[in-house]
């Protein structure tokens, strides 16, 4: 007789080794962190001598479910903005949030909550990405749990970092300290093709080959990103970012949902994993992952639940099932991913896309024991037929659910007994996680009672204010305008001819504000596009001081290049109104009698509005107002307009005019 720690009895043992083994009634034995044998009942008792046996009742002992993808942090934003576009989604609230909140106390206390939902859903492994990821890792051990915690780098500055080469600095000191924890794999994860430069694929790559540790990465996700990349790179994502050396590390790719057959060759050459994630997928509309198509090449696909914020839980046994039910709809075809191929798909083949299956992901000798005790008798699960052991397949996959998890076990140490968990103090958690929900409601009401401070929230930018005089007429006639600008009285400093597309927000509760989206078209000499910019503009409330002759000074608060598109700030900023104005503008930039003005030469051709002169000047002051302003009535007069064609309003509000 050997002797074992422990020794798990009268269950049916499901390995999930290359055979698909399975014992009834089985045993395990456990050998302090690792599996010593499994088997047969009667054999394990007669071979080994144990200081502990468990008799599991006539449960089903398997491998842990293993997450290949999460960010678990983000339970602390469970619910916090849904329904919402990607991009809208992560850099309109995920992102303005994470930067204001994300701290190490914070994600600690994020992880442990996802723990918990882990650990009682019956994972024992997942795969994390996300920012302070030292933090994610220390408290994953604290709980118990087996994972990658992946120190995210990307080109923006995030909770983390200002730059880049901080966060590359600190994943490479994390990956020194942590390299050789029994339950964690410190790794690096650059975060997104889109949202990294190729710089950064390259360093972050280099740095896991350097350590030899897996990288995790979101690859292919939206439809979006692959028509950027093909604009931007002239290629899709999968060889761009084979160009960047990435797939010389050891890479699990989330998503993979916009690859074709090639690109699906190009991951298996690099034996590239891939994690699969059905609810974010469906959630966020990204698309159908072609599963079974990868699978048949011979991809490792494994399962995640991608973060807690874009599914909602961190349920396995839901994205088991959708995995499947998902599969099988979009081939039209039933025979796909079986429900022995899911369970393969959330355990061993999972291990293997993460390349960690020589630790964990079937029952057999040496690997880890990490493994769960599910209950297959309740209502929802029963009758049980046994003519054949695959029953057991289509009845974890279709029909258990996580609640029927009794006992949890990683690294041969107990993390939830009968129900209960021993590891980490539930109660506790869940008030510190309201307080958050309760201070995090806060901003956001603030933060989405005016545009401005929406704008801010995403532009990086600062408010700025700029005061203006400016007056404005109608004309008819062009050519007496353009005879004397080109006059000795004079000096034209610049000129450039732009046609402009503008499209206007407005605001049920904030009258006089408008946000412009203008993309100005610089026309060169040969009439020809030569550059395009974009520009986002708050304008309003319009008047601070009306002048004699219909001379304004007004303002505009906020100007920044517009870094996304119109969709994006549609979707952001929810306007009640809108309108499109289109118009030929030739500009000025002169000096007349020693002050400086801008001259626009206006053709509204859409709607058609006809021709409109505007000399506008910046100024500081209230005297400098008086000053500029009599300066710009004559200069009006100087160009000819008729001083009773003036016009105070913007050309938004001639169109649709507000009260
Ligand atoms: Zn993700």
């Amino acid at each position: 007789m050997t002797k074992t720690d422990t020794l798990l009895t009268n269950a049916i043992v499901l390995t999930m080794d290359e055979n698909f083994h399975i014992f009834e009634p089985g045993a395990v034995a456990i050998q302090n962190d690792h599996i010593k044998a499994v088997g047969s009942q009667s054999e394990l008792l007669s071979l080994y001598e144990a200081n502990q046996i468990v008799d599991c009742q006539g449960k089903i002992v398997m491998p842990g479910l293993i997450n290949a993808h999460t960010h678990v942090p983000m339970a602390l934003m469970r619910g916090l903005a849904d329904d919402l576009r990607l991009d809208v989604w992560l850099m309109g609230y995920m992102m303005p949030v994470e930067r204001e909140f994300v701290s190490p106390e914070f994600v600690h206390l994020g992880t442990l909550l996802s723990c918990i939902e882990l650990i009682r859903s019956g994972v024992t492994c997942f795969a994390d990405m996300y920012y302070f990821e030292e933090d994610v890792a220390k408290a994953t051990a604290e709980a118990g749990l087996r994972a990658i915690c992946a120190q995210s780098v990307l080109k923006f500055p995030s909770p983390d970092a200002q730059y880049f080469e901080e966060s590359l600095s600190s994943a490479r000191e994390y990956i020194q300290r942590w390299k050789g924890h029994p339950l964690i794999i410190p790794s690096v994860a650059p975060h997104a093709p889109d949202t990294c430069t190729e710089e950064i694929l390259r360093l972050c790559s280099a740095l896991a080959v350097e350590f030899d540790v897996p990288l995790l990465t979101h690859l292919a996700e939206t439809a979006q990103e692959e028509e950027n990349s093909r604009q931007e790179h002239g290629m899709p994502v999968i060889p761009y970012v084979k160009k960047q050396n990435l797939f010389d590390a050891k890479v699990t790719a989330a998503h993979c949902v916009h690859v074709d057959e090639g690109e699906i060759l190009t991951l298996l050459h690099h034996k590239v994993g891939v994690a699969h994630n059905p609810s974010s997928n469906l959630k966020l509309a990204s698309g159908f992952a072609p599963v079974s198509a990868m699978i048949d090449a011979g991809l490792n696909v494994g399962i995640g639940t991608d973060g807690p914020a874009s599914n909602n839980d961190l349920d396995m046994f839901e994205e088991m099932r959708l995995a499947s039910f998902i599969a099988k709809a979009v081939t039209y075809d039933p025979t796909v991913i079986p429900a022995q191929t899911t369970l393969t798909m959330a355990t061993i083949m999972g291990a293997k896309a993460l390349h960690i299956d020589h630790i964990t992901g079937s029952l057999e000798p040496d690997k880890r024991a990490d493994l769960i005790i599910l209950d297959i008798s309740p209502l929802h699960n029963t009758p049980r037929f046994r003519r054949e052991n695959h029953g057991l397949y289509a009845q974890i996959v279709y029909a258990a659910k996580s609640t029927d998890v009794t006992d949890v076990m990683v690294n041969g140490q107990w993390l939830m007994r009968d129900r209960q968990l021993t590891t980490i103090n539930e109660a506790e958690l869940l008030k510190q996680a309201e307080n958050y929900a309760r201070i995090i409601d806060t901003f956001l009401i603030q933060r989405e009672q005016s545009v401005l401070s929406k704008l801010v929230a995403i532009g990086g930018a600062t408010e700025t204010e700029s005061f203006e005089i400016q007056a404005k007429a109608r004309v008819l006639d062009t050519s007496p305008i353009l005879t004397a600008i080109s006059s000795p009285e004079l000096e034209i400093l610049h000129h450039r001819h732009y046609h402009e597309y503008d499209t206007y927000f407005s605001f049920e509760n904030s009258e006089q504000e408008y946000l412009r989206y203008r993309e100005d078209e610089y026309i060169d000499e040969k009439g020809q596009v030569s550059n395009i910019r974009y520009r986002l503009t708050l304008l309003g409330p319009a008047r601070e001081d009306h002048f004699p002759s219909d001379v304004l000074l007004s303002r505009s608060r906020f100007i920044a290049p517009a870094t996304h598109s119109l969709r994006f700030y549609r979707e952001y900023f929810k306007p009640s109104g809108e309108t499109f104005i289109e118009k030929d503008r030739l500009r000025w930039r002169i000096i007349f009698k020693g002050t400086e003005f801008y001259i626009n030469l206006d053709q509204v051709t859409e709607p058609d509005m006809g021709y409109f002169v505007e000399v506008k000047s910046r100024t500081w002051s209230k005297r400098d107002a008086e000053h500029k302003a009599e300066m710009g009535t004559q200069l009006l007069q100087f160009l000819g307009a008729s001083l009773d064609k003036t016009v105070t309003q913007d050309y938004i509000e001639i169109i649709s005019p507000k009260n």
